[in-house]
């Protein structure tokens, strides 16, 4: 399908405060445990600002948890633990002095699942951030800034008179836009995103798609996805993990899209990207 309309940059107001704006995500050395058991050995990879960047792999070797350690999340579940760093343009989120509230903002987060506030107003929904990182603004700006989000979710055109109306009311594509549009309120700086079309039907996977590559001139993404031509129609570069048995999760190859796809160097990549495991 088309873009959405009301997906056009050039109109939306930059509403990013000075200063700010895309960033580099680096990780270096990154594992992982859930109680004695390492789920990834030393991941590093640099994920350029502005780019978008997929993690492909089979289930289970470790690609969300990754993708939970780039923003803290892993904090949230007592068993897991981590080594190694994660540089945002070149400050590390889990140095001592960085609060997790202030990582979480500038590295969002969304989910497999469409998780809107049900009983909230589509508008209330995209504000819900706010609250979250004490972010005070006007009535006006509120307004200015739930247009501004709901275009970069694509979904403004399809939503703008019915603001008021629960955000549950939306069809499932609709939701994963408006939690989209949600993320991008409070600003962040990367936006992590979990099979965020696992849960979607064709038609709504690829209006998100176009989504995305127009959100990616406002931040860096990282995208896990099972789906293979999802990676290559969307991503710059992608990593390729793996988990052989009985041992950690690690990348095993990564590089440009289109050479991943067209000349992996590694046997197992070839034989991923090509459907045969
Ligand atoms: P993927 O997203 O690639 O499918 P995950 O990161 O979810 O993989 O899981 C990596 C490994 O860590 C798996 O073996 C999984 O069973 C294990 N794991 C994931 N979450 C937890 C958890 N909360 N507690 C214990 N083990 C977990
Ligand atoms: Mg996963």
């Amino acid at each position: 399908p088309a873009l959405p309309p009301d997906v056009d940059l050039d109109v939306v107001p930059n509403v990013a405060p000075p200063g700010e704006g895309l960033a580099q995500l680096e990780a270096v050395d990154v594992s992982c445990w859930f109680g004695e058991r390492k789920v990834l050995d030393r991941v590093s990879l640099t994920m350029p600002a502005g780019r978008i960047t997929a993690l492909i792999g089979p289930s289970g070797c470790g690609k969300s948890t990754f993708l939970r350690a780039l923003n803290r999340m892993h904090e949230m579940v007592p068993s897991a633990s981590m080594a190694g760093r994660v540089l945002l343009d070149g400050e590390d989120i889990y140095d001592t002095s960085v609060r997790i509230t202030r990582a979480r903002r500038d590295i969002g987060m969304v989910f497999q699942k469409p998780n809107p506030f049900p009983a909230m107003s589509i508008a209330d929904n995209v504000l819900a951030g706010l609250k979250l990182t004490g972010t005070k603004a006007t009535k006006a700006e509120k307004e200015d800034l739930v247009e501004h989000c709901l275009r970069l979710g694509g979904l403004w055109n399809e939503v703008k008179d019915r603001l008021d109306a629960p955000g549950g009311g939306l069809s499932g594509g609709q939701q994963q836009r408006l939690c989209i549009a949600r993320s991008m309120a409070i600003k962040p700086r990367v936006l992590l995103m979990d099979e965020p079309c696992s849960a979607l039907d064709p038609t709504s996977t690829r209006v998100i798609e176009e989504t995305m590559k127009q959100l990616a001139e406002e931040v860096t993404i990282v995208i896990v996805t099972h789906n293979m031509q999802q990676a290559a129609r969307v991503s710059d570069q992608c990593a390729f993990f793996l988990a052989a048995q009985g041992t950690p999760g690690a990348i095993v190859e990564h590089g440009d899209t289109t050479a991943m796809f067209t000349s992996p160097q590694d046997q197992r990549t070839h034989d991923y990207v090509n459907g045969r495991f």
